[in-house]
Protein backbone atom coordinates (compact mmCIF):
# COMPACT_ATOMS: atom_id res chain seq x y z
CA UNK A 1 0.00 0.00 0.00
CA UNK A 2 1.02 3.15 -0.72
CA UNK A 3 2.36 5.34 2.27
CA UNK A 4 0.77 8.90 1.69
CA UNK A 5 0.76 10.07 5.05
CA UNK A 6 4.28 9.68 6.39
CA UNK A 7 5.26 12.19 8.88
CA UNK A 8 1.74 13.65 9.10
CA UNK A 9 -0.44 13.74 12.15
CA UNK A 10 -4.17 13.15 11.67
CA UNK A 11 -6.86 14.05 13.91
CA UNK A 12 -9.93 12.11 13.58
CA UNK A 13 -12.98 12.46 15.64
CA UNK A 14 -16.01 10.16 16.15
CA UNK A 15 -13.20 7.65 15.26
CA UNK A 16 -14.53 4.90 18.09
CA UNK A 17 -16.44 3.28 15.42
CA UNK A 18 -17.63 3.16 11.84
CA UNK A 19 -16.33 5.42 9.32
CA UNK A 20 -14.07 7.49 11.43
CA UNK A 21 -12.15 3.92 12.81
CA UNK A 22 -12.16 2.76 9.29
CA UNK A 23 -10.10 6.20 8.31
CA UNK A 24 -8.06 5.61 11.16
CA UNK A 25 -6.85 2.19 10.42
CA UNK A 26 -6.68 3.72 6.51
CA UNK A 27 -4.46 6.81 7.30
CA UNK A 28 -2.04 4.66 10.19
CA UNK A 29 -1.30 2.18 7.66
CA UNK A 30 -0.61 4.76 5.15
CA UNK A 31 2.18 6.21 7.64
CA UNK A 32 0.20 8.37 9.51
CA UNK A 33 0.57 9.14 13.60
CA UNK A 34 -3.20 9.19 14.56
CA UNK A 35 -5.37 10.59 17.80
CA UNK A 36 -8.62 8.49 18.22
CA UNK A 37 -11.35 10.95 19.55
CA UNK A 38 -14.64 9.77 20.68
CA UNK A 39 -16.88 10.29 23.14
CA UNK A 40 -16.75 6.04 24.02
CA UNK A 41 -13.37 6.52 25.80
CA UNK A 42 -13.35 2.99 25.35
CA UNK A 43 -13.99 2.41 21.86
CA UNK A 44 -11.03 5.03 21.31
CA UNK A 45 -8.73 3.20 23.07
CA UNK A 46 -9.75 -0.11 21.71
CA UNK A 47 -9.22 1.65 18.27
CA UNK A 48 -6.08 3.53 18.80
CA UNK A 49 -4.83 -0.12 20.56
CA UNK A 50 -5.62 -1.82 17.14
CA UNK A 51 -3.71 0.84 14.70
CA UNK A 52 -0.63 -0.37 13.27
CA UNK A 53 1.13 2.86 13.56
CA UNK A 54 1.67 6.02 16.42
CA UNK A 55 -1.48 6.41 18.31
CA UNK A 56 -3.57 8.31 21.32
CA UNK A 57 -6.77 7.65 22.37
CA UNK A 58 -8.55 10.88 23.39
CA UNK A 59 -12.45 10.58 24.96
CA UNK A 60 -14.42 14.08 24.03
CA UNK A 61 -17.32 15.76 23.52
CA UNK A 62 -17.36 17.36 20.15
CA UNK A 63 -19.59 19.84 20.81
CA UNK A 64 -18.24 21.34 24.03
CA UNK A 65 -15.48 23.81 23.12
CA UNK A 66 -13.05 23.19 25.67
CA UNK A 67 -13.15 19.19 24.85
CA UNK A 68 -12.10 20.17 21.26
CA UNK A 69 -9.20 22.28 22.37
CA UNK A 70 -8.09 19.66 24.92
CA UNK A 71 -8.03 17.06 21.70
CA UNK A 72 -5.89 19.74 19.60
CA UNK A 73 -3.64 20.04 22.70
CA UNK A 74 -3.34 16.33 23.17
CA UNK A 75 -2.39 16.04 19.85
CA UNK A 76 0.78 18.31 19.73
CA UNK A 77 1.50 17.57 23.70
CA UNK A 78 1.91 13.71 21.86
CA UNK A 79 3.25 14.74 18.03
CA UNK A 80 4.34 17.99 18.29
CA UNK A 81 1.73 19.10 15.68
CA UNK A 82 -1.97 18.47 13.62
CA UNK A 83 -1.78 18.00 9.91
CA UNK A 84 -4.52 16.56 9.00
CA UNK A 85 -7.94 16.71 10.69
CA UNK A 86 -10.85 14.65 9.89
CA UNK A 87 -13.91 15.88 11.60
CA UNK A 88 -16.44 12.83 11.75
CA UNK A 89 -18.18 12.74 15.01
CA UNK A 90 -21.83 12.91 14.82
CA UNK A 91 -25.11 12.10 16.08
CA UNK A 92 -28.13 11.04 14.26
CA UNK A 93 -31.46 11.72 16.44
CA UNK A 94 -34.44 10.36 16.76
CA UNK A 95 -37.22 9.43 13.59
CA UNK A 96 -39.90 12.08 14.04
CA UNK A 97 -42.63 13.73 11.88
CA UNK A 98 -41.59 17.64 12.01
CA UNK A 99 -44.48 17.84 14.35
CA UNK A 100 -43.39 15.68 17.05
CA UNK A 101 -39.94 16.85 16.65
CA UNK A 102 -38.22 17.93 20.54
CA UNK A 103 -36.43 20.99 20.24
CA UNK A 104 -34.00 19.07 22.98
CA UNK A 105 -33.69 16.66 20.05
CA UNK A 106 -32.85 19.57 17.33
CA UNK A 107 -30.76 21.23 19.61
CA UNK A 108 -28.45 18.32 20.36
CA UNK A 109 -28.07 17.00 16.76
CA UNK A 110 -27.23 20.34 15.86
CA UNK A 111 -24.70 20.80 18.59
CA UNK A 112 -23.27 17.79 17.56
CA UNK A 113 -22.95 17.68 14.12
CA UNK A 114 -22.92 21.57 13.20
CA UNK A 115 -21.09 23.21 16.19
CA UNK A 116 -18.54 20.36 16.68
CA UNK A 117 -17.64 20.71 13.03
CA UNK A 118 -17.22 24.15 13.27
CA UNK A 119 -15.33 24.08 16.43
CA UNK A 120 -13.07 21.53 14.90
CA UNK A 121 -12.29 23.49 12.02
CA UNK A 122 -12.23 26.60 14.06
CA UNK A 123 -9.10 24.71 16.08
CA UNK A 124 -7.99 23.32 13.30
CA UNK A 125 -7.07 26.50 11.89
CA UNK A 126 -5.55 28.08 14.67
CA UNK A 127 -3.32 25.41 15.07
CA UNK A 128 -2.29 26.01 11.51
CA UNK A 129 -1.61 28.96 11.63
CA UNK A 130 0.67 28.66 15.20
CA UNK A 131 2.86 26.23 13.64
CA UNK A 132 3.01 28.49 10.05
CA UNK A 133 1.26 25.66 8.19
CA UNK A 134 -0.58 24.37 5.93
CA UNK A 135 -2.96 21.78 6.73
CA UNK A 136 -6.06 19.10 5.02
CA UNK A 137 -9.54 18.97 6.75
CA UNK A 138 -12.57 16.56 5.47
CA UNK A 139 -15.83 16.93 7.23
CA UNK A 140 -18.47 13.91 6.82
CA UNK A 141 -21.52 15.39 5.12
CA UNK A 142 -24.24 13.05 3.85
CA UNK A 143 -26.28 12.51 0.98
CA UNK A 144 -28.59 14.28 3.65
CA UNK A 145 -26.76 17.42 3.10
CA UNK A 146 -28.26 17.31 -0.08
CA UNK A 147 -31.55 16.12 -0.34
CA UNK A 148 -34.60 16.12 2.25
CA UNK A 149 -36.63 12.86 3.81
CA UNK A 150 -39.80 12.96 5.82
CA UNK A 151 -38.52 12.12 8.98
CA UNK A 152 -35.05 13.22 9.46
CA UNK A 153 -35.11 16.79 9.87
CA UNK A 154 -32.79 17.79 12.67
CA UNK A 155 -29.87 15.49 11.41
CA UNK A 156 -30.38 17.50 7.70
CA UNK A 157 -30.74 20.61 9.21
CA UNK A 158 -27.16 19.61 10.55
CA UNK A 159 -25.71 18.09 7.91
CA UNK A 160 -26.87 20.94 5.26
CA UNK A 161 -25.21 23.53 7.56
CA UNK A 162 -21.56 21.46 7.30
CA UNK A 163 -21.10 22.09 4.32
CA UNK A 164 -21.51 26.23 4.63
CA UNK A 165 -19.09 25.70 6.89
CA UNK A 166 -17.09 23.61 4.49
CA UNK A 167 -17.44 26.06 1.80
CA UNK A 168 -16.41 28.93 4.19
CA UNK A 169 -13.33 27.09 5.39
CA UNK A 170 -11.98 26.50 2.31
CA UNK A 171 -12.53 30.11 0.56
CA UNK A 172 -10.44 31.24 3.69
CA UNK A 173 -8.13 28.67 3.87
CA UNK A 174 -7.33 28.49 0.07
CA UNK A 175 -4.90 31.70 0.63
CA UNK A 176 -3.00 29.68 3.13
CA UNK A 177 -2.60 26.19 1.81
CA UNK A 178 -5.10 24.91 3.59
CA UNK A 179 -7.97 22.44 1.65
CA UNK A 180 -11.49 21.78 3.45
CA UNK A 181 -13.66 19.38 1.26
CA UNK A 182 -16.55 17.09 2.58
CA UNK A 183 -17.48 13.20 1.69
CA UNK A 184 -21.15 12.49 1.54
CA UNK A 185 -21.44 9.13 2.36
CA UNK A 186 -25.39 7.56 1.07
CA UNK A 187 -25.95 4.01 2.99
CA UNK A 188 -23.53 2.85 5.43
CA UNK A 189 -24.29 0.52 7.69
CA UNK A 190 -22.57 1.65 11.12
CA UNK A 191 -23.14 2.09 14.61
CA UNK A 192 -25.47 5.43 13.68
CA UNK A 193 -27.84 3.54 12.02
CA UNK A 194 -27.88 0.49 13.88
CA UNK A 195 -26.73 0.59 17.46
CA UNK A 196 -25.24 3.85 19.67
CA UNK A 197 -26.89 6.78 18.70
CA UNK A 198 -28.96 4.69 16.55
CA UNK A 199 -32.33 2.99 16.08
CA UNK A 200 -33.61 -0.40 16.65
CA UNK A 201 -34.42 -2.16 13.73
CA UNK A 202 -33.14 0.62 11.21
CA UNK A 203 -30.49 -2.59 10.39
CA UNK A 204 -33.55 -4.35 8.51
CA UNK A 205 -34.83 -1.60 6.85
CA UNK A 206 -31.20 -0.28 5.51
CA UNK A 207 -30.61 -3.89 3.85
CA UNK A 208 -33.79 -3.31 2.01
CA UNK A 209 -33.18 0.26 0.90
CA UNK A 210 -29.96 -1.21 -0.22
CA UNK A 211 -31.73 -2.78 -2.70
CA UNK A 212 -32.86 1.01 -3.79
CA UNK A 213 -29.04 1.81 -4.90
CA UNK A 214 -27.74 1.94 -7.96
CA UNK A 215 -25.55 -0.01 -7.20
CA UNK A 216 -27.92 -2.67 -5.20
CA UNK A 217 -26.09 -2.54 -1.74
CA UNK A 218 -24.99 -0.54 1.02
CA UNK A 219 -21.03 0.66 1.23
CA UNK A 220 -18.59 0.06 3.66
CA UNK A 221 -16.83 2.41 6.50
CA UNK A 222 -13.86 1.59 4.39
CA UNK A 223 -15.35 2.81 1.32
CA UNK A 224 -15.73 6.08 3.06
CA UNK A 225 -12.24 5.86 3.98
CA UNK A 226 -10.89 5.61 1.08
CA UNK A 227 -12.47 8.66 -0.42
CA UNK A 228 -11.47 10.69 2.92
CA UNK A 229 -7.74 9.70 2.66
CA UNK A 230 -7.74 10.65 -0.86
CA UNK A 231 -9.12 14.13 0.28
CA UNK A 232 -7.01 14.20 2.86
CA UNK A 233 -4.09 13.48 0.78
CA UNK A 234 -1.66 15.33 -2.04
CA UNK A 235 -3.39 13.32 -4.27
CA UNK A 236 -6.16 16.02 -3.84
CA UNK A 237 -3.39 18.92 -3.66
CA UNK A 238 -5.70 21.40 -6.41
CA UNK A 239 -9.55 19.99 -4.94
CA UNK A 240 -11.12 22.49 -2.37
CA UNK A 241 -14.07 23.35 -1.26
CA UNK A 242 -15.53 20.13 -2.57
CA UNK A 243 -18.32 17.62 -1.79
CA UNK A 244 -17.38 13.92 -2.93
CA UNK A 245 -20.89 11.53 -2.70
CA UNK A 246 -19.87 8.22 -2.16
CA UNK A 247 -23.33 6.49 -1.91
CA UNK A 248 -23.63 4.23 -4.80
CA UNK A 249 -25.35 6.43 -7.14
CA UNK A 250 -27.84 7.55 -4.83
CA UNK A 251 -27.95 11.21 -4.75
CA UNK A 252 -28.47 10.73 -8.58
CA UNK A 253 -31.74 8.48 -8.35
CA UNK A 254 -34.47 9.95 -10.12
CA UNK A 255 -37.78 9.49 -7.63
CA UNK A 256 -39.98 11.78 -9.64
CA UNK A 257 -39.72 9.92 -13.17
CA UNK A 258 -40.88 11.87 -16.32
CA UNK A 259 -44.90 11.66 -17.21
CA UNK A 260 -45.00 9.79 -13.96
P1 LIG B 1 -20.62 6.77 11.33
O1 LIG B 1 -19.47 5.85 11.21
O2 LIG B 1 -21.62 6.63 10.23
O3 LIG B 1 -20.20 8.20 11.55
P2 LIG B 1 -21.01 5.73 14.05
O4 LIG B 1 -22.20 5.86 14.97
O5 LIG B 1 -20.44 4.36 13.85
O6 LIG B 1 -21.47 6.34 12.64
O7 LIG B 1 -19.87 6.70 14.51
C1 LIG B 1 -20.11 7.91 15.09
C2 LIG B 1 -19.13 8.06 16.24
O8 LIG B 1 -19.24 9.38 16.75
C3 LIG B 1 -19.42 7.09 17.40
O9 LIG B 1 -18.24 6.38 17.72
C4 LIG B 1 -19.85 8.01 18.52
O10 LIG B 1 -19.44 7.56 19.82
C5 LIG B 1 -19.15 9.31 18.16
N1 LIG B 1 -19.79 10.47 18.75
C6 LIG B 1 -21.12 10.72 18.87
N2 LIG B 1 -21.33 11.88 19.50
C7 LIG B 1 -20.09 12.38 19.80
C8 LIG B 1 -19.63 13.56 20.47
N3 LIG B 1 -20.50 14.46 20.96
N4 LIG B 1 -18.30 13.74 20.59
C9 LIG B 1 -17.42 12.83 20.11
N5 LIG B 1 -17.79 11.72 19.48
C10 LIG B 1 -19.11 11.48 19.33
Amino acid sequence: MHRRFEDRVAVVTGAGSGIGAATARRLSAEGASVVVVDLAGDAARHVAAALPGPALAVQADVSREEDTEAYLASAVDRFGRVDLHHLNAGVIGTFDRLPDIAIEDFDRVVAVNLRGVFLGVRGAFRRYAAQGSGGAIVITASIASLRGSHDLLPYESSKHGVLGVMRGAAMYGGPQGVRVNAVAPGLVPTGLFAGSGGVSGAGDDLARRGATVPQRRTGTPEEVAAAVTYLLSDDASYVNGEVLSVDGGSAWVNTVRPGG
